[in-house]
């Protein structure tokens, strides 16, 4: 039978307590509270990694965790379950779907009810997640998240609501599959993997910058700070015509990523002509994020400055992660 590490992070699905919920809630425990679990004859282990809530998970802890992960693959384990925070899994998933280049099925879950609660549901997302990592039939899919019964591509997930169980969505394209009678039932697939190197020795700070109506580009003044910048423009990447001239500066200097705040859809690249369009910013070196929402692409954009890509590199990534099929010429060998 599969055996499949579950690493504890911490968040809601583990958090108790009377005087307001925190992470309190062991791995062990998590998984013991899991009806059914013993039947699947799924073989179990678990790490308590992190008790943390999912706002104060680090880029230092998901490099921690991506090479704990690595190692336990290497060690021969069928699949991997992070368990965590839902509030930051959009981010953190893509992270480790972007630091994850084999064939196991590693799948991130959580909960939006705490256990203390009627109707919780970490006990069947764990579950879920549990026979998802445990199937062949998730294999060479990257990371995914698992919640609700529905699989979805850490590289399209999204948080889209503060409190429902169904809050994970995938807007472009839909989940990849549903979990049916315990078993992960795949729909879709996803043709291109994207795996960037780890280098935890090369910190940087991406910043993401929402534009808003009227906007007089004040908080640009502190991308000053930034190795590089996520613009969440308006539509299909537009922006008031008085900030063209910081984000060109801000362009030749570090790389500036045009996303749009939208939720869903691709930035275009040669539709608009007026100042502040698409067509007007990329010609001003600014690079599309195409079908990557603003946090994805700052996610995206983190990783490829921490492994050392020049903007070159840069441009050629989100070229190939930002298309509907993650395929083409990515900068690292596949
Ligand atoms: N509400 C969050 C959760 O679902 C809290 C957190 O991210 O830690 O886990």
């Amino acid at each position: 039978m599969p055996d499949v590490v579950v690493f504890g992070l911490g968040g809601t699905i583990a958090m108790t307590g009377d005087a307001g919920v925190a992470p309190a809630l062991s791995a062990e425990q998590l998984v013991a509270a899991v009806p059914g679990l013993a039947a699947t004859g799924i073989g179990v282990e678990v790490v308590d990694f992190r008790r943390k809530p999912g706002a104060s998970l680090s880029f230092a802890d998901l490099a921690a965790l991506s090479d704990a992960v690595a190692a336990r693959f290497a060690d021969g384990a069928d699949g991997v379950v992070v368990t965590q925070g839902t509030d930051t899994i959009e981010e953190t998933a893509y992270l480790l779907d972007l630091h994850h280049a084999g064939p196991q099925p590693l799948v991130v879950t959580g909960a939006m009810r705490n256990p203390t609660l009627a109707g919780a549901d970490g006990p069947a997302n764990v579950l879920a997640a549990i026979a998802t990592a445990a199937s062949p039939a998730a294999r060479d899919l990257g990371c995914l998240v698992v919640l609700a019964d529905e699989v979805h591509a850490a590289r399209r997930v999204r948080k889209t609501h503060s409190t429902s169980g169904s809050t994970f969505q995938s807007p472009n394209g839909g989940p990849l599959g549903v979990v049916v009678e315990g078993e992960p039932r795949l729909l879709n697939r996803l043709p291109g993997r994207t795996a960037v190197p780890v280098d935890p020795r090369l910190p940087k700070r991406v910043g993401l910058v929402t534009v808003t109506f009227g906007d007089d580009g004040a908080l640009l003044a502190a991308a000053d700070r930034l190795d590089g910048l996520v613009v969440a423009a308006f539509g299909v990447g537009h922006v008031p015509e008085d900030l063209v001239p910081p984000l060109a500066d801000l362009a030749a200097r570090i790389p500036v990523v045009l996303a749009s705040r939208t939720g869903a859809g691709s930035t275009l690249r040669s539709t608009y002509g007026f100042p502040g369009s698409e067509r007007d910013l990329l010609d001003r070196g600014l690079i599309g994020a195409g079908f990557l929402d603003p946090l994805k692409a700052r996610v995206l954009l983190h990783a490829l400055l921490a492994a050392g890509a020049d903007r070159d590199a840069v441009a050629a990534a989100f070229a190939v992660a930002g298309s509907e099929t993650g395929q083409g010429a990515w900068p690292w060998p596949g």
